[in-house]
Parts: C-alpha cells; structure tokens; sequence
C-alpha cells in the first residue's frame, strides 16, 4: 500500500475491545496500543487504528473519518446508516430480545401491542416493531433495562442477551428475537473495491476464514483413503503422501471447527491413526 496510511476505527472498551485487539493481532498486524493514544500506527501495514466508542465507530465510517470500522450488527441497525458489512467477525454474538415478567400472559410478538416497552436500543426496536406493524409505546432508558417491568415503568424490555441468564435473574421470558448480532468490518458502500481497503477486507476475511477451520493431519492405511475422503469431504481432494512404511499414507485436509468432534471417530473407525488438528491462522480461498 502507499499514500496516507487508512484508518480503522474499532472499539476503545467494552466488550467488542479485547475480541477486536485478539483479531487484529492474529491478522499480523504489529501495533503498540497505550491507554492514552487516540491513534495509533500499524507498524507493518499502511493502517492506522483509531480508537473510539463502540457505538460512535459506524459514524466514523460513515463521516469518513475512517475508512473502515469494526462494531456490533446490533449498532449498525441502532445507527442506521448506510455502511456494508464486507466480514463478519463471528465474536461479540448476542441477540436482540423482547421479553416480559414471567407472569404476563404474551407469548407472541402480535401481544405487546399496545403495551410500553423499555429498550437502550430504541431506533432498531421502533423499526422491528414499525415492519410487523405492531403498535408501542417506546420508554428509552441508558441502562438497567431489565429492571424497568419490576419498576413498573414497562410492561416490556427489549435487551442485548447472550446466555439469557441476566433475563431469568430478573424474572423475564423471551418472546421475540429481534435482530441476531456479532462483530462485523464495515466501509462506506462500495469502498471495499479500493485497493487499500480490499487488502485489509481480505486480511479479516482470512481470519475469519481460519478460525471457523482445523488443519487435519493422520496416518492410515492407503486403501483406507476412499473410505477417509468420504468423511471429510475437505476444501477440495485431501494431500496424500505415501509413507516409509508399505502401504501407509498421511493425509491431510481442512474440516470445519464445528464438525471436528463428529469426524474423528469415524476416521478414527476408518482406520486413521496418530490424528493431528492443528489451528490455521489464515485462509485465502
Ligand atoms: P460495550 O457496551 O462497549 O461493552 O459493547 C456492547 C456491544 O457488545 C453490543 O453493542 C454488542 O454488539 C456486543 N455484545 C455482545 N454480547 C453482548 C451482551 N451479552 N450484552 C450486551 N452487548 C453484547
């Protein structure tokens, strides 16, 4: 890259922060972050981070500021402004729920018609309810949402959850999901063509990519391989390399993280042996 160095905006606390530093570190970015520096400079790539409030990094993007952010699904819709999602980032997941007091009889999103509904999050909860057409009387609060049925100021919360345990402290029930929600990179619309930033969407993506992965290594017999090929269907035919030993092959291949818990004891059944699984840090289709 040349010219004046891009800028990233992404989260100065919260819970987006720690996840967001993990993932630009893993990309291979070498930065110094301090507790003080607004700015700070990517030393092996024409990038420099800019660290803001979560909820303030869509406007950066869409003022410019800087060329690409990293938020919650959940603050773009709040926001709501023209930006493209170019990765999702797969951390950060949590969900936008309406619920009410164990004991109210709603059981649909059609029954808080008419009832208050407290929320922190009240464009994305005004535009949910406008496209079903059900009609409520919004109560926006900062925080402790969760309270506001006990206090009697709602009849309804709408919240960020992820286990739901803090809804079941407090005495609610889910009714509704509103919107479902994780980290992503977004550009203005259409930025993401330009060389520079095309460089960093691709690093994410990479990223991304390999997390979701394993890198699958293991010893079988060669007439085994068919049998091995079926199981792990892999990004496309799995290396073969014939061992010292007569008619022992490795393999390798790539599976999906999600699946590796399911696959090993059929390629294991197979007649795989000495199973490696090894992380991979990047992967560029
Ligand atoms: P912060 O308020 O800075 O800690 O960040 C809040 C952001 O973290 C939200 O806008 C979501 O995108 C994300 N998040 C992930 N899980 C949760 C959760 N359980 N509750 C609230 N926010 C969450």
């Amino acid at each position: 890259m040349s010219g004046p160095a891009l800028r990233l905006a992404v989260p100065n606390k919260g819970r987006l922060q720690e996840p967001t530093l993990a993932m630009l570190r893993d990309a291979g970015l070498r930065f110094e972050k301090t507790d003080r520096a607004l700015t700070v400079p990517v030393a092996n790539v024409s990038l420099e981070l800019l660290f803001v409030r979560t909820e303030d990094v869509a406007e950066m993007v869409a003022d410019g500021v800087a060329a690409l952010g990293i938020t919650g699904v959940d603050l773009l819709e709040e926001a709501g402004l023209d930006l493209e999602t170019t990765a999702e980032l797969g951390f950060g997941r949590c969900r936008l729920v309406a619920a009410v007091p164990k004991s109210s009889a709603a059981a649909s999103i059609e029954d808080l018609a008419g009832l208050r509904v407290a929320t922190a999050h009240p464009n994305a909860t005004a535009g949910f309810f406008a496209r079903k057409g059900v009609d409520v009387t919004l109560v926006p609060l900062r925080g402790s949402v969760e309270v506001a049925p006990k206090l009697g100021l709602a009849d309804a919360i709408v919240d960020l959850v992820s286990s739901g345990s803090t809804l079941l402290v407090n005495g609610l029930r889910p009714v509704t999901t509103l919107l479902e929600s994780q980290a992503v990179l977004v550009t203005r619309p259409g930025a993401a063509r330009e060389a520079g930033v095309a460089q960093v969407v691709t690093m994410f993506q990479a990223v991304t990519a390999g997390r979701r992965k394993r890198y699958l290594l293991m010893n079988a017999p060669a007439a085994a391989v068919p049998a091995i090929e079926h199981i792990i269907p892999g990004l496309e035919a799995p290396t073969v390399v014939p061992l010292a030993h007569d008619g022992m092959v490795a393999v390798h291949s790539v599976v999906d993280a999600g699946e590796l818990w399911a696959v090993l004891p059929e390629l294991k059944a197979a007649g795989a042996s000495g199973i490696l699984v090894l992380a991979i840090e990047q992967m560029i289709p």
